[in-house]
């Protein structure tokens, strides 16, 4: 499969482009176009046309007339992605769907029918009207769409109890690279008719189908929710709280971990009473109905006993819940204040070696002198890495390749996963081989070829630049 090269556009393509949509939605203006050149990865590529559809019947044709050129698309939510997955590297046309953002609430079956560029806030709210809400719940759910959560399988804090899109989406309309209609799963919860296309076009980061709607499943909303805040003097204790809670029969509706280093930014960032003693800390919230949370906050509180355990301190209202995770929101912005280009990585391990992987960390970080703090959704074991180095330098920079490189083979060593929710995109390709087995990773290829035979889809994505030569 060979790689499409970044060309002018062809006065052909332009035509058939004003045909297929009114004027104002295919933009070829520089100024235009670069606004839709990158993403949160800082990675850059100029778009030659950005178009603007607003159905799927206009997806398909420009589809189409683009495999029949051979122009590389990228399809585009809000470009807040942070792996380059919608940076267009080969150029061509960018296809962005905020124009699609319909959003229809169907509460009698559980269900939202939505357009993929409608955001992930607006759902929420959209169904809330109702009583429901959808599971997916990325920090950036008021600036990304669903169009872009499907693509990169993006998830949050809940997923630990209620799971990711692949486990909340029942069904897809797309269009594959070939300008073919692909009508995926079904309306009802239940259904076993065919190949599960759903799940294979979550999380292919827009390198299989374009998504022109999506069938959502949604989940009543809890009764209540208690929050806990937990404080350990050591990594490894507040690790084994995780595995501890998990391996009962209470499940949290969010298990969050927050290391030693962490926590210093947030006493030196916020306004907090965490003890100086404090070397990681587990932020759960437990939900459900009234009657029954008493006995969760038990069940956690039981779950995390242990000779590390500092101060295990249920929120007693609102505003003690909101004033726990403000210390939690202070994180992201001391990190961006002190390492403004840091390396984020979102890795997961088992839930059972996340001590083990927390200390082993730190030995890396002495070994390379990169600095490394890691925090997240430790009920999952996915847990975010960041490297906070500056790519200004290449000292350090020559220190961090290897440091990450070590990372994800301890990673997959651990038996866990190079990404939980941001994607491969064009930032962790070339480290796909390491997880996924070579036949395997053929068999991929081969699939990408049955969507997308001219690899006009999100050329240069997802998979290691040899295996899609030829
Ligand atoms: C401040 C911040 C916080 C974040 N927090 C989280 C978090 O908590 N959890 C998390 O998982 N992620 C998080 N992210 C990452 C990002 O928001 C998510 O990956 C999000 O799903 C991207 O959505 P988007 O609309 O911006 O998509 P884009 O960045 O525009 O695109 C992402 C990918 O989706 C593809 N795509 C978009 N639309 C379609 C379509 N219609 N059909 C096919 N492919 C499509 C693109 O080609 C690309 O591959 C965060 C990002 C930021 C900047």
């Amino acid at each position: 499969m060979t790689p499409l090269g970044t060309a002018p556009l062809d006065t052909a393509v332009l035509d058939g482009l004003n045909r297929i949509l009114p004027i104002d939605s295919v933009r070829t203006d520089p100024a235009y176009c670069w606004a839709y050149s990158y993403d949160n990865s800082r990675r850059q590529g100029l778009p030659a046309v950005v178009v603007m559809p607003d159905n799927h019947d206009q997806v398909e044709q420009i589809v189409r007339l683009c495999n029949r050129h051979k122009l590389p698309v990228t399809a585009r939510g809000l470009g807040t992605g942070t792996a380059g997955a919608a940076v267009p590297e080969h150029g061509g046309l960018v296809l962005c769907t905020e124009k699609m953002r319909a959003c229809h609430i169907d509460p009698d079956n559980r269900v939202a029918v939505v357009q993929p560029g409608v955001t992930n806030g607006t759902v929420q709210r959209e169904a809330a009207k109702h009583g429901f809400f959808w599971a997916p719940d990325p920090t950036s759910a008021e600036y990304s769409t669903v169009g872009g959560n499907l693509a990169c399988n993006a998830s949050g804090p809940r997923a630990v109890k209620y799971g990711t899109p692949r486990e909340n989406t029942l069904g897809m309309l797309a269009v594959t690279g070939d300008g073919v209609r692909v009508k995926s799963g079904c309306y009802t919860t239940k259904g076993v008719v065919g190949y599960d296309l759903t799940r294979l076009l979550i999380g292919s980061e827009g390198t299989l189908a374009v998504t022109t709607e999506a069938t959502l499943k949604l989940t009543p909303l809890p009764e209540g929710i208690r929050a806990l805040r937990i404080l350990f003097s050591s990594a490894t204790a507040a690790a084994r709280g995780v595995s501890r809670i998990m391996a009962q029969n209470v499940v949290p509706r969010v298990v969050e971990f927050i290391d030693a280093d962490c926590l210093q930014l947030i006493r030196e960032y916020s306004s907090t009473d965490i003890s100086l003693e404090a070397k990681a800390m587990l932020i759960i919230e437990v939900d459900g109905p009234l009657a029954q949370l008493d006995h969760a906050v038990n069940a956690i509180e039981n779950a995390v006993k242990d000779p590390a355990l500092l101060e295990c301190r249920g929120a007693r209202n609102d505003e003690e819940t909101k004033q726990l995770w403000l210390s939690r929101k202070a994180l992201s912005p001391a990190l961006r204040t002190i390492a403004p280009k840091k390396i984020n990585e979102d890795v997961v391990v088992p839930v059972s070696r996340l001590g083990e992987f927390v200390t082993t960390l730190q030995t890396l970080s002495k070994e390379y002198g990169v600095h490394i703090v890691a925090f997240g959704h430790a009920g999952n074991g996915n847990l975010h890495v960041n490297l906070l180095v500056d790519p200004d330098d290449p000292v350090q920079m020559a220190q961090a390749k290897p440091c990450l490189a070590a990372i994800f083979n301890l990673v997959i060593s651990f038996g866990g996963t190079l990404s939980g929710e941001h994607g491969i995109g064009f930032e962790k390709k070339e480290f796909v081989g390491l997880e996924i087995e070579p036949a395997t990773l053929e068999l991929m290829v081969r699939i990408k070829r049955q969507f997308d035979p001219n690899n006009i889809l999100n050329p240069g994505k997802l998979f290691p630049a040899a295996s899609l030569a030829g």
